[in-house]
């Protein structure tokens, strides 16, 4: 089964994907992760995209489908993707299912966390004040939330018009939200 995470920045899809993670044995592959390894690790590609991170802006997406394209037979071998994080544009979303289907497999179901901006903007204070992420900080996180407006959330009807849309409450405790998901998945 493979499995998109949709939502806003600090919606909580990196903490539902663990959690999905130590459930289902999938494998999370998250394209801010990789992206984020990249920058410590110094690489030439973590050089080419750490200004566009640190400002909140998306980085190419030939970057992230090539991301994507390595990273997925590990995911593959261990029986699904739970993809956070990508895809952000609909460019990626028609790589991806066309990645998929090259290789005879395709996305099940798109979850959508659904929070109130106030709630967001609420936890990423929290975030940016516990991990001290650069990008976190309350300028940037306007910016990512402008982008996703703009970019990423006209993907939904990209998925509800393939009928793989799910929408979850992504409010309330952790657990909870969880719950939320498996019913989606069921
Ligand atoms: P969040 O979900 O909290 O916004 P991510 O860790 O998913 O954060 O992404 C952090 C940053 O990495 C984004 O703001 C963007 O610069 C870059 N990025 C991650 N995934 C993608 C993607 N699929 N396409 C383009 N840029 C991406």
């Amino acid at each position: 089964m493979n499995i998109i995470l949709f939502g806003p920045p600090a919606a909580g899809k990196g903490t539902q994907a663990k959690l999905l993670v130590e459930r289902h044995g999938m494998v999370q592959l998250s394209t801010g992760d990789m992206l984020r390894a990249e920058i410590a690790s110094g690489s030439d590609l973590g050089k080419k995209v750490k200004d566009i991170l640190a400002a909140g802006l998306l980085v190419s997406d030939e970057i992230v489908i090539d991301l994507i394209t390595a990273n997925l037979p590990r995911a593959e071998a261990a029986g699904g993707a739970i993809f956070d994080g990508f895809p952000r544009t609909l460019a990626q979303a028609e790589a991806l299912d066309k990645l998929l289907g090259s290789r005879g497999s395709l996305i099940d179901r798109v979850v959508r966390l659904k929070v109130d901006e106030k709630a967001l903007v609420e936890r990423i204070e929290k975030r940016f004040h516990d991990q001290g992420r650069a990008d976190d900080n309350p300028e940037t996180y306007k910016e990512r939330l402008a982008v996703y407006n703009a970019q990423t959330a006209p993907l939904l009807p990209y998925y509800a018009a393939q009928g793989k849309l799910r929408e979850v409450d992504g409010m309330g405790p952790v657990e909870d939200i969880a719950a939320r998901i498996e019913s989606a998945l069921a």
